[in-house]
């Protein structure tokens, strides 16, 4: 049976990689300082496999077993939670990768770092590859999320190129589904509160920004597949489909049935014009496709809100 640890595993996304990979059969050591993520995600993830370490990365990591894969996803992802604790971004991104790294070293794991597309920073190159360099303002508000991201990459390859690590980057693009709080600040979860809660639909700027929203369950399978192949490079997983941000305002609004209004409100300093990602890479070296488009991939996420009400 394979270990993995999983930093950031009570957050969205790694309490669900944390479920897909106990369902192929790998012990679990899911570690988190519950910044951002819940201990409430990974309550069905009982099993004798998981086991759970209130830890965080920026101290060093002492785990007394082997491990075959630690995947770092620990870091504050939405704007608004890292905008708030901006020196807690910068340490996670460093010192905790480098803790991160110095485990996988140790015990002689294969590591994966979850980088973002906000390397890419604005784009100037449209859509983004992996071959571009970025455009980040390096002092702006977002700079702290961007930058310990870009070091945590650089920390990576020199692991890789100097000790031998056997590492993995994957750039994350805008991935969204259950479990994402919905007081998250991004922008599927608030439209879709917002939308359920008959109140105004918050689009900043004119809403001709764009993303590309990858659902959860492919934005998974891209990550075990890259932890499981010998690639050393920067990888982007995401959906290709790229929506302006009133687009997707109006998506949720006609999957929900709501009667909200849009709303207005003031674009954030430094917030990237356009964003998609050139999965080439992805296809040829991984086999991997996006599989869910987002009418199907709000629907589903609508459904698990559902499901949640009713337990609640
Ligand atoms: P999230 O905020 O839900 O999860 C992050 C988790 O990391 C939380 O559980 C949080 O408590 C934990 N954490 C933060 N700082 C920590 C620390 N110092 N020590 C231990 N735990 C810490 O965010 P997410 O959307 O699940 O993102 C997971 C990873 O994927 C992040 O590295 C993020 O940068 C990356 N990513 C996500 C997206 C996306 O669209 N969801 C896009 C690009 C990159
Ligand atoms: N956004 C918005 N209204 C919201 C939340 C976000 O218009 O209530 C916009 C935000 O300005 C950005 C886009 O939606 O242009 C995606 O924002 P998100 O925070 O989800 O991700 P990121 O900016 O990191 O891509």
């Amino acid at each position: 049976m394979p270990t993995s640890l999983v930093t950031g595993g009570a957050g969205f996304l790694g309490s669900h990689l944390c479920e897909a990979l106990l369902t192929k059969g790998h012990r679990v050591i899911c570690l988190d300082n519950l910044e951002s993520g819940s201990l409430a995600n990974i309550e069905d993830l009982r099993d004798d496999a998981f086991s759970f370490l209130h830890h965080d990365v920026s101290e060093p990591i002492a785990i007394d077993e082997p491990l075959d894969f630690v995947y770092h996803l620990a870091a504050l992802a939405s704007p608004i939670d890292y905008m708030r604790l901006p020196l807690h971004s910068l340490k996670t991104g460093s010192y905790g990768t480098h803790h991160a790294l110095g485990v996988a070293k140790w015990k002689r794991a294969r590591f994966l770092l979850a980088s973002t597309s906000e390397v890419y920073g604005d784009p100037e190159v449209h859509p983004q590859l992996e071959t571009y360099w970025g455009n980040v303002n390096p002092i702006g508000p977002r700079g702290v999320y961007d930058e310990a991201k870009r070091y945590a990459e650089a920390l990576t390859m020199a692991y890789h190129r100097q000790q031998g690590v056997d590492t993995s980057i994957v750039r994350i693009f805008n991935t969204y589904g259950p479990k994402m709080r919905p007081n998250d600040g991004r922008a599927i979860p608030n439209f879709l509160s917002q939308a359920l809660a008959e109140k105004p639909l918050t689009v900043y700027g004119d809403g001709s920004q764009t993303r590309s929203f990858c659902y959860v369950d492919d934005l998974i399978r891209g990550l075990v597949l890259l932890a499981e192949s010998g690639e050393h490079l920067p990888v982007n997983i995401g959906n290709p489909g790229e929506y302006t941000i009133l687009q997707l305002a109006e998506a949720v609004l006609a999957a929900t049935g709501s009667p909200s209004q849009i709303l207005y409100e003031a674009l954030p300093v430094d917030d990237p014009q356009v964003r998609q990602p050139d999965i080439t890479r992805a296809r040829q070296i991984l086999g991997w496709e996006p599989e869910i488009e987002l009418d199907e991939g709000l629907r589903r996420t609508l459904g698990s809100l559902e499901r949640d009400a009713t337990r609640a």
